[in-house]
């Protein structure tokens, strides 16, 4: 097996991923091309705006918006977009934000779609006010939320409607913007974990998205501290006064055209909200050559290699007495293809629970899913996996267990 000589050099434990794009145990595998791309601008400086703005173009070429920004993440997009929609190209408001004390600042979204990113939205001070219910899950054949509903929310306070784009999702994503285009609002789309399919990269736009999110660490395999945005030329121009370092000199200060029309301005911003959610020049490199890797890829040869995987360890653990294992039938290709497992405690001695435990404990340590404990289950997620690992994995499971049949 491969040795990661920095993991000892800084006496951290060493993780074999079988858990899937998780950012707490550092995301997914960056590219090699987006590392080379990265070093090779660690050996040049240049001026921050000007790279924004040629991330713009290209990303506006792949998404088919009219413009686009390279953040720190997806939750920092969502915090920019917030901060865009409460300010617009109103410097006394940017100066101000968190406080919107006065200023309009709602954000309506479906209760359903809430999630503990959307604290992003609040940082930047934003008010989230949700519509809906989760009566869907009564089986009553009620939805969660109606078109109505959100249109009764929307009021003078009203700055954006929020919008998380999952398979599960509703309304349906052309429903909500037209509503939001009669009022003049934007709607800010979280798809950060929406990709592949590819064709994803568009789609969320050409529905009448005013702002898409994506996280450049996840699937994309770029730097794990990058996220994409897309969406409305005005909206990315106010992300990027109030994200760029604005520590100028006002008589010689002349940001690219394309990206900031300083003509238009009062003045110059001072550093604002998104200030704190710096990109360096090696992380747009990087997550720019990601990018365009990406939209070329082959992703069925991608899903075959990762379906190849999941199926011969679900195989070899189904050998393993106590353990019963099915392959996930996603048909939400954003999501790899997971072995599931189903621990029989009876035969095992063991819960899952406390076999993901021990797993954790290994050196290196093994992280396998952990969302479906309470069932007695666990998942092996390929996307993260070298041969060789899943290799140390399966020996995990036997010197747990002790099967002689699943090495
Ligand atoms: C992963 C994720 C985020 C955060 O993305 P980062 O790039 O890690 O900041 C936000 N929203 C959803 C739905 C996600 O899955």
């Amino acid at each position: 097996m491969a040795t990661s000589n920095i993991c000892d050099e800084l006496d951290v434990p060493r993780v074999i991923n079988a858990a899937g794009t998780k950012t707490r145990i550092g995301g997914s595998v960056i590219r090699q091309e987006a590392l080379e791309a990265m070093q090779a601008m660690s050996g040049s400086f240049v001026r921050l705006s000007d790279l924004q703005a040629r991330a713009s173009e290209r990303i506006a070429r792949i998404t088919g918006a009219e413009s686009g920004y390279v953040t720190s993440g997806a939750s920092a997009a969502l915090l920019l977009g917030a901060a865009a929609a409460i300010a617009g190209d109103d410097l006394g408001v940017m100066n101000r934000l968190p406080n919107t004390e006065g200023i309009a600042d709602e954000i309506v979204m479906p209760r359903t779609h809430r999630t503990g990113y959307d604290h992003a939205f609040r940082a930047a001070g934003a008010t989230i006010v949700d519509v809906g219910t989760n009566d869907y899950h009564l089986g009553t054949g009620s939805s969660n939320v109606e078109l109505w509903e959100i249109e009764a929310a929307i009021s003078a306070q009203t700055v954006a409607i929020g919008y998380l784009q999952k398979s599960y999702t509703q309304p349906p994503l052309e429903e909500v913007t037209a509503l939001a285009t009669e009022n003049n609002i934007p709607v800010i789309v979280d798809a950060a974990a929406e990709v592949p399919p590819v064709t994803n990269l568009s789609r969320f736009i050409e529905a009448g998205a005013d702002l898409v999110v994506f996280s450049g660490g996840k699937a994309i395999r770029g730097p794990q501290t990058t996220g994409i945005m897309a969406g409305r030329h005005d909206l990315i121009e106010s992300v990027a006064l109030q994200q760029l370092d604005m520590h100028v000199e006002d008589t010689i200060w002349s940001p690219p055209p394309e990206l900031i029309n300083a003509d238009k301005l009062d003045g110059i911003p001072r550093q604002g909200i998104g200030r704190s959610t710096k990109v360096g020049k090696e992380e747009l490199a990087g997550v720019l050559k990601a990018l365009e890797l990406f939209a070329e890829e082959n992703h069925e040869r991608n899903e075959l290699e990762w379906r190849q995987i999941a199926k011969r360890i679900a195989n070899e653990l189904a050998t393993v007495d106590g353990l019963e294992t099915r392959l996930s039938d996603s048909e939400d290709r954003s999501v790899a293809p997971e072995a599931i497992v189903t621990v029989h405690s009876d035969q095992t001695d063991c819960t899952a629970t406390e076999l993901v435990k021990s797993l954790r404990k290994k050196d290196p340590r093994i992280f396998v899913g952990a969302d479906r404990l309470h069932a007695n289950e666990f998942t092996i997620n390929p996307m993260c996996l070298r041969d060789d690992e899943v290799e140390y994995v399966l020996e995990g499971f036997d010197s747990l267990l002790g099967s002689e049949e699943s090495t």
